[in-house]
């Protein structure tokens, strides 16, 4: 989507580096990370939210993105957030999973 911040990212539209990538992910660091580590990982089509994946072969992809990050990153304890919809305080409207180590303050 045009005007989709994590699309322009994913597309390299900014040169933000990418802790990990695949065909179909990227993964790069939280502009305002709440732990010492704190990297986002994320589909590189545009697919609003949870509510709109219909694709269970993505979904598993994302997860294993993550666990790649992790291994990556050496890290043996994290947490990973998804927020659904802005009541539940998702801001950027491009599914994403929250990778939080060390230090965590909460996101
Ligand atoms: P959420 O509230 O789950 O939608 O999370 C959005 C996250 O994206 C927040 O933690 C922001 O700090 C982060 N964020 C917003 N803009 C950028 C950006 N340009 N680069 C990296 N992270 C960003």
């Amino acid at each position: 989507m045009s005007d989709c911040i994590f699309c322009k990212i994913a597309n390299g539209e900014f040169n933000t580096p990418f802790v990990y990538e695949t065909e179909d992910l990227v993964a790069f660091n939280d502009i305002n990370p709440k732990a010492d580590y704190h990297v986002l990982v994320l589909p590189k089509k545009h697919i609003e939210s949870l509510n709109e994946v219909d694709d269970e072969k993505l979904l598993a992809k994302l997860m294993m993105g993550v666990k790649a990050v992790t291994e990556k990153l050496g890290l043996k304890s994290f947490k990973t957030v998804i927020n659904t919809g802005r009541e539940a305080g998702q801001e950027v409207f491009h599914l994403h999973i929250h990778v939080l180590s060390g230090n965590i303050k909460g996101v």
